[in-house]
């Protein structure tokens, strides 16, 4: 059995390098260089076995989606994900665990060009925390804080099938097995929207990324922006599985409350339309306009037929 420091250096040494990268894996510290003109943005999540991911998900989701919990915080700042830390605690040493966890987050980290520049291995019950550090041009990055009366509301890809692929896990529904493939995916290896965020830099008035549910974090906007909304349902952009779900029961919390989408959310200016219209064909993932944001404050969830949406729960709390 290895110790912690045959760990580190059999499988967390290899991932990508960088030039601003001075010092890496092996002192106290690391030390990097972030470029004279630009801010660095920093974010930190931890992720625990149960709670962040099913237990029976894979050690390579567990790499993946451990960092890409983190770039996708970067990208709702609308920021460049540079170097990252991660500390492990490991209930066991277990060889295969760790040669898939982390060729799962190496697959993520190499795409992005991400050096893993330090972290902590201990042993305890299973946890991984990741802090991811990026930049930003300095005054630039996208706040929470900027939604104005009249933006647009967008969201990227599609909302509700991670929700729905916990609800097959958990045996609460039944899917086809090729919907329950893509929606567990969905869940397992969600994808930070870094192009989408980055491009969205002098664009976007407000972002934040759907983690917690589109009425949640929709709300955080809005209550930092101190505005309203008001959004179509009928425009939610949904799969064909997940939208069939919602047919079926004229239920639509999985789309609007369930979670762990990382989906990015933003607000624009009605003149930017085209401008974000521009943007899409260059993107690997769509943007649909579903609302719009409003002076009077709180959020209407308006129907197909004209009348309002009242969600059961808006999202999802840690201490209730
Ligand atoms: P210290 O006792 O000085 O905190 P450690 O013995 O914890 O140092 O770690 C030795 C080196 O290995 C440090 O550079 C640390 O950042 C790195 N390291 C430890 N655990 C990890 C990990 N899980 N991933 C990446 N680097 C790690
Ligand atoms: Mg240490």
């Amino acid at each position: 059995m290895s110790n912690e420091f045959d760990i580190i250096q059999k499988y967390f040494t290899r991932f990508p390098l960088r030039e601003d990268v001075s010092l890496g894996i092996g002192d106290d510290a690391a030390i990097v260089i972030p470029p004279a003109d630009q801010q660095l943005v920093v974010t930190v999540d931890t992720l625990i076995s149960g709670v962040h991911f099913p237990e029976s998900a894979s050690a390579e989701s567990v790499g993946h989606k451990s960092l890409a919990v983190n770039l996708s915080d970067l990208a709702a700042m609308g920021a460049t994900p540079r170097w990252f830390t991660l500390a492990l605690s490991l209930p066991e040493a277990d060889e295969n665990w760790l040669h898939a966890f982390s060729r799962g987050m190496q697959e993520l980290a190499n795409r992005y060009h991400t050096a893993l520049i330090g972290g902590d291995t201990t042993k305890g019950p299973l946890s991984i925390t990741v802090q991811a550090l990026g930049t930003v041009v300095s005054g630039h990055g996208v706040k929470r804080n900027g939604a104005r009366p009249g933006d647009d509301i967008y969201v990227s890809g599609t909302l509700g099938d991670a929700g729905l692929g916990l609800a097959s896990i958990k045996k609460q529904l039944a899917l086809a097995e090729t919907d329950q493939a893509r929606c567990v995916a969905r869940l397992d290896f969600p994808e930070p929207r870094l192009q989408l965020g980055n491009s969205l830099l002098t664009i976007a008035t407000s972002m934040i990324d759907c983690s917690d549910g589109f009425v949640a974090d929709l709300g955080h906007i809005l209550e930092q922006s101190g505005v309203g909304a008001e959004i179509e349902l009928s425009r939610l952009p949904l799969s064909t599985v997940v939208q069939r779900h919602v047919n079926a029961t004229a239920d639509w919390s999985l789309p609007l409350s369930a979670g762990d989408d990382f989906e990015l959310i933003f607000t624009a200016p009605a003149q930017n339309r085209n401008e974000i219209a521009g943007l899409i064909d260059s993107l690997d993932c769509t943007v649909t306009a579903v609302g719009r944001i409003t002076q009077s404050s709180g959020l209407l969830l308006r129907q197909k037929n004209g009348e309002l949406y009242q969600p059961e729960k808006s999202g999802y709390l840690h201490f209730e």
